[in-house]
């Protein structure tokens, strides 16, 4: 029987060790926490279920088969949620993507109209400023992008994330329709089980040999082996769900990531934030958090407290790459480098913005390949 090892048991680790097993390979997962899931795992704190980040599934419609694939292990409720930027100016919470009857209510809605009927319809952009101010205008950009995306990515100016931004830009209609049906395209869902996701990292692991709490400290990529502890494990393939540069020793610098503290806090009240909005943005210049999340909002909890959780900013962990293109352009050598049979798969591995969704797609690939 052929053998992989799978570094990492988060969402894409579990997904890649489940493709692997139904196509009847022998798969050794190594986890360097003491539990299997990562970031998507459903903790409980006072009884209240919750994850790291709201980790919901959202995915455009042609992502249904990650869909269909998910709910037919973990049955998903579809979720129709609104998201609120707070607007702290006029001690406001707008509607998130900006909806035109929000920016009515806005005391400098007159430059906002004026700025928008005076966009060019098409124009060109180098990063995400120039993106932004195409978009919506100088002051929407400022109101709602400009310092969330500075603080998001702890970085100093907007013209600093150049990827993904060079684009030609078409001026943004404002939304209009009922608040919580956009954007459309979206499948929008979240598990019905109490304890989220977690079934589906047992059934993905089922048959596997789970090493959890082994931190792998090195790849021999030439003889396919993990080190860890005193220990070594030998494969046929590799498949890595980590950052691409540790299977290197980092030769050639580096990524860039950022990450977040969470914090958790229980209030005496049975919902916090109004019905159907599961979170709120914070994009003003002198906040914290980038985000709030009830979760009872998710997850249908019954009790007469609710938990939320604060998102702030934070160089500790690496959760999210910071997609600018010299990162990409290091994330693409390092992956172009790799060898045949060492796959390097999920957020960090591949060094993009990815989802679950996109995550079961990346899985439902391979195992056709294999
Ligand atoms: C705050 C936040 C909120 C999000 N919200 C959503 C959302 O609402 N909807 C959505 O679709 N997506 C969301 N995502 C994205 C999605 O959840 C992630 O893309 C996905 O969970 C990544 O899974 P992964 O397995 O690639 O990485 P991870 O979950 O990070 O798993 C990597 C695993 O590798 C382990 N590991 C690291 N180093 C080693 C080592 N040396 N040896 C052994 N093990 C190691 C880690 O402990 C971890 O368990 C969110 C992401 C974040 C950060």
């Amino acid at each position: 029987m052929k053998q992989a090892i799978i570094i990492g048991s988060g969402f894409s680790g579990c997904m890649f060790a489940m493709m692997l097993r139904q196509k009847k390979w022998n798969v050794t997962i190594v986890e360097k926490s003491k539990i299997f899931g990562g970031g998507v795992r459903t903790f409980f704190h006072g009884g209240h279920p919750y994850t790291y980040g709201p980790r919901h599934f959202i995915g455009p419609e042609k992502n249904m088969p990650a869909f269909e694939f998910l709910n037919k292990i973990v049955p998903m409720r579809h979720i129709k949620k609104i998201n609120l930027s707070y607007q702290e100016k006029d001690d406001f919470f707008a509607n998130y993507p900006i909806h035109i009857d929000d920016i009515k209510k806005l005391s400098d809605s007159k430059k906002i109209f004026s700025e928008l009927d005076n966009l060019p319809k098409e124009t060109k952009s180098k990063n995400f400023e120039e993106f932004w101010i195409g978009r919506v205008g100088k002051t929407l950009y400022e109101r709602f992008n400009k310092y969330y995306n500075l603080r998001a990515w702890q970085i100093k100016s907007n013209t600093e994330m150049d990827y993904g931004f060079e684009a030609t830009v078409k001026r943004k209609p404002l939304e209009t329709g009922p608040r919580n049906e956009f954007p459309t395209g979206y499948i929008n869902a979240y598990p019905t089980n109490k304890d989220g996701y977690n079934k589906f990292f047992d059934v993905a692991l089922e048959g596997c040999n789970i090493l959890l709490g082994k931190e792998i400290k090195s790849v021999d990529q030439d003889k396919l082996t993990v080190h860890f502890d005193n220990e070594q494990l030998k494969a046929d393939l590799i498949i890595s769900t980590i950052s691409p540069d540790f299977l290197f020793d980092y030769c050639w610098g580096e990524l860039a990531y950022v990450g977040r503290d969470f914090y958790k806090i229980v209030l005496p009240i049975k919902q916090a934030l109004p019905d159907d909005v599961y979170f709120i943005y914070y994009p003003n210049e002198n906040e914290q958090q980038t985000r709030v999340t009830e979760f009872k909002k998710f997850t249908l909890h019954k009790s007469n407290n609710t938990l939320i959780t604060l998102e702030v900013p934070s160089m500790k962990n690496k959760l999210y790459p910071t997609m600018i293109k010299s990162q990409v352009n290091l994330a693409n050598k390092y992956l172009q480098s790799l060898p045949e049979k060492i796959l390097s798969v999920g957020r960090m591995g591949t060094y993009r913005y990815v989802d679950i969704d996109d995550i079961i797609m990346q899985g439902l690939e391979f195992k056709k390949n294999l």
